[in-house]
């Protein structure tokens, strides 16, 4: 069966070698940044790579948020902590993990162009998802051709939890009576198609933090919704 939510687990090992194979396509363009802007949180990882592949001593960083607009359901990105620099005499770089809808991308192009004026400015990330993307970044290592959750190791316990918290919320099944934890596990593995087991001890971690959150109660060996 389908998984609902197709995720892919990423490894360091994998970032480390997308990293590699990003600072190789930027190498071969013949172009080399003075500085990498991080877009946080995603980019951080890839652009910390990025300055030691491509030997670049400056990093700086711009933070991007979701704002759920008020009576609207679609999401809104928004520059958090929008401070003013002077870039005027340097080649710039913006490194993001992923290109997914491309909003915060665009924002935060828009924004440094504007407010911090390189002398140049250019897009690199791992991923792109091409079919999705409001644009394309000028590097990026993998083209995505179907969207897939890319399930990257700095946001593990984070996934995790979200992801369990969303069966919850959503399956029918978990309605008004506890769950045991083979029973929590077989619904994970159909809804986005990945092993908890392949989740190491991330998945006993994340159980732990929805109960002293209070977003799952313990029940005899299972687990029942709390706050959700
Ligand atoms: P953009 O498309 O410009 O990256 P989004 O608003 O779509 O902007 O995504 C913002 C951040 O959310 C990404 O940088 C990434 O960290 C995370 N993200 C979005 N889509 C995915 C995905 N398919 N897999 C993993 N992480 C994602």
């Amino acid at each position: 069966m389908k998984p609902k939510v197709p995720v892919k687990i990423v490894t360091w090992e994998e970032i480390v070698e997308w990293s590699r194979g990003l600072a190789e396509v930027i190498e071969k363009s013949g172009w080399k940044p003075d500085v990498i802007i991080a877009v946080a949180r995603g980019g951080y990882v890839p652009a910390r790579l990025l300055c030691d592949f491509l030997d670049v001593t400056d990093l700086l960083s711009v933070q991007s948020q979701h704002w759920v607009e008020a009576a609207k359901a679609a999401e809104k990105a928004i520059l958090k902590f929008p401070y003013k620099l002077d870039l005027s005499d340097l080649k710039a770089l913006i490194v993001d993990d992923i290109v997914d809808t491309g909003d915060t991308l665009i924002l935060a192009r828009d924004f440094v162009s504007k407010e911090w004026r390189p002398k140049e400015l250019k897009i690199a990330a791992l991923q792109w998802i091409s079919p999705v993307a409001k644009i394309k970044p000028d590097y990026y290592y993998l083209e995505v051709k179907e969207w897939i959750w890319f399930q990257y190791p700095w946001t593990r316990l984070e996934d995790t939890m979200q992801f369990i918290t969303r069966i919850f919320r959503e399956d029918p099944r978990t309605k008004g009576r506890a769950l045991s934890i083979d029973e929590i596990k077989s619904l994970f593995m159909e809804w986005y198609g990945i092993k908890p087991e392949d989740l190491g001890f991330y998945w006993d971690l994340a159980l732990r933090r929805l109960v002293e959150k209070g977003v799952l109660v313990k029940d005899g060996e299972g687990f029942r919704a709390g706050r959700l």
